[in-house]
């Protein structure tokens, strides 16, 4: 150790940074960790799941109150919207979140390198003009908004922004273009037609939600139409141009064909995130990107230098922040010589609308791929407390292998999908089949005996429908 400063130095403070450098202190191992940013957390902290899960739910309860929900449960109210002050409650939000971070690292022992941090050499980094000799150095660097040509974002105007400045319009739009119908999409644009804007989303491929489960993204479609947003399918922009405070933009059909123009107040560009390396100086430590421009890792996260280890969205996978701190305690256990595993068949996902949209595993077309399979379906509209709760959109599914029953995946919309997911993640996680989840007494009344009932049907004996 005499000539290294610390044992583990971490690049970045997402979640997988951030929890890396606090496993590897907790494992008795000298820590630091690099962030350029003002404040600890991230993407995920900072910009992404929490101040848009922050708007979510604001959102959700000025819509029920608007658009009827609360009426139906006998609550009359004309709700009047104060967006200064949910952007409030937003900043609040993640400033609390932010500073347990800081809290940790202090409690931990985690030095914070405030900085961005560079490579000077395969086990040093330079922060702020210092440079710092590691044994282990921990590239956790994340990931930024993809930019599509012909549409500059600038998110300080407020016409043409990324999620970053869709989380914080000072005004409700009149007319929010959305493009990609992915996951930022679909949350954000949920936000802002809750509080008034007309939504219109342009998709370039011929359904929403890609990697999803085709049955989930048909349903979720349906559901997202009901509630008031244009779909434009199969679909590109091509350019968008500023005029005044709004954008005009160029559309062509995805196969080519007469373009057409579409008028916004504000557009979001939601293409897809790509990884953090420009600037990290990635050649004086000897490695390089693959063809998408992430940093390639074997089982244990070490990249092809030796001591040199990458975690979270600026490796292969999900760019979701949950696998991000999975992979963040696997490396520092790696590191202090025991053995970190993340199972990366088993990762939900899980997109925060009203109803709620959430999946692990194979989808059924993934599922045939591989063989035979065995399907169980049951409606959230069969379910006693769905039904209660006025929340009838949506179903459970279970995937499952014809000859061995074991359970490959599970999809769910449902409004409190989100949670309903997890027995699914520890199910599969434990490779249990559906007999398991059907013959596993559940809570009366829960949204959740919808995945009994949907395990029960694979062998065709739900109860409620
Ligand atoms: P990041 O969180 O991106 O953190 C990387 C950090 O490294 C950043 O703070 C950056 O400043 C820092 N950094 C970069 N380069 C350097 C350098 N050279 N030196 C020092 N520091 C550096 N995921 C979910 O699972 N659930 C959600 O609900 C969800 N919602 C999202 C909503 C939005 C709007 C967005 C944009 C993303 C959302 N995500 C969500 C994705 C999630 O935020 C990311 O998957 C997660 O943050 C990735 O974690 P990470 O640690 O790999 O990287
Ligand atoms: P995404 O990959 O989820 O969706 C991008 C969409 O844009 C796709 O449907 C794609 O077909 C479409 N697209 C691509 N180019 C296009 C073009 N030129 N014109 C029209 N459509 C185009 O990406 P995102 O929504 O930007 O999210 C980025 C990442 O952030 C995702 O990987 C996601 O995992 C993560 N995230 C997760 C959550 C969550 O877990 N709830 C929330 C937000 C973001």
């Amino acid at each position: 150790m005499a000539d290294y400063d610390y044992d583990v130095l971490v690049i970045g403070a997402g979640p997988g940074g951030y929890v890396a450098a606090i496993r590897a202190a907790q494992l008795g191992l000298k820590t630091a960790c690099a962030e350029g940013r003002e404040t600890l957390g991230g993407t995920c902290l900072n910009v992404g799941c929490i101040p848009s899960k922050a708007m979510l739910h604001a959102s959700e309860y000025y819509d029920a109150a608007a658009n009827g929900a609360m009426a139906k449960m006998g609550i009359d109210v004309t709700p009047k919207l104060n967006l200064p002050a949910m952007h409030g409650q937003r900043v609040d939000a993640v400033k609390g979140l932010t500073g347990g971070i800081e809290f940790l690292f202090k409690k931990n022992k985690v030095d914070w390198l405030k900085g961005y941090a560079q490579f000077t050499g395969k086990d040093s980094v330079e922060v702020a003009g210092k440079t710092y000799r590691a044994k282990n150095i921990v590239i956790a660097t994340g990931s930024s908004v993809t930019p599509l040509p012909g549409v500059e974002v600038d998110n300080d105007k407020q016409v043409i922004v990324d999620s970053t400045g869709a989380l914080e319009l000072a005004k409700v739009p009149e007319h929010m273009v959305v493009i990609g119908g992915g996951v930022i999409g679909l949350e954000l644009g949920s936000v802002w037609r809750r509080l008034g804007a007309k939504v219109t989303c342009v998709e370039f491929l011929d359904q929403i939600l890609p990697g999803m489960d085709a049955d989930v993204r048909k349903d979720a479609n349906r559901i997202f139409k009901k509630q008031g947003i244009e779909f434009k399918l199969k679909t590109k922009v091509t350019k968008a141009e500023v005029k005044g405070k709004k954008a005009v933009l160029t559309l062509e059909p995805a196969a080519g064909g007469d373009a057409e123009t579409l008028e916004a107040d504000v557009v979001l560009v939601s293409i897809g995130r790509r990884p953090n390396t420009d600037g990290l100086g990635l050649d004086k430590a000897g490695l390089a990107v693959n063809a998408r421009g992430q940093i390639e890792t074997d089982h244990d996260f070490g990249t092809q230098v030796p001591g040199i280890w990458a975690i979270g969205d600026v490796i292969p996978g999900p760019m979701l922040a949950h696998k991000a701190e999975d992979e963040g305690i696997a490396v520092a256990e790696n590191i202090a010589g025991l053995t970190g595993i993340v199972n990366h068949d088993v990762i939900p996902s899980v997109v925060y609308t009203m109803p709620e949209i959430a999946g692990v595993g194979l989808t059924e077309e993934q599922a045939k791929e591989r063989g035979e399979v065995k399907v169980g379906k049951f409606p959230m509209a069969g379910n006693s407390r769905a039904k209660t709760n006025h929340e009838p959109d949506g179903f459970v599914k279970v995937i499952a292998d014809a000859n061995s029953d074991r359970v490959l995946g599970v999809w769910i919309i449902a409004s409190v999908a989100g949670t309903m997911i997890a027995q699914a993640a520890q199910a599969m996680e434990f490779g249990a089949t559906s007999e398991d989840i059907a013959y596993t007494c559940h809570a009366h009344p829960t949204h959740s005996e919808a995945v009994k009932e949907a395990a029960m049907a694979v062998t065709g004996k739900p109860i409620h429908i």
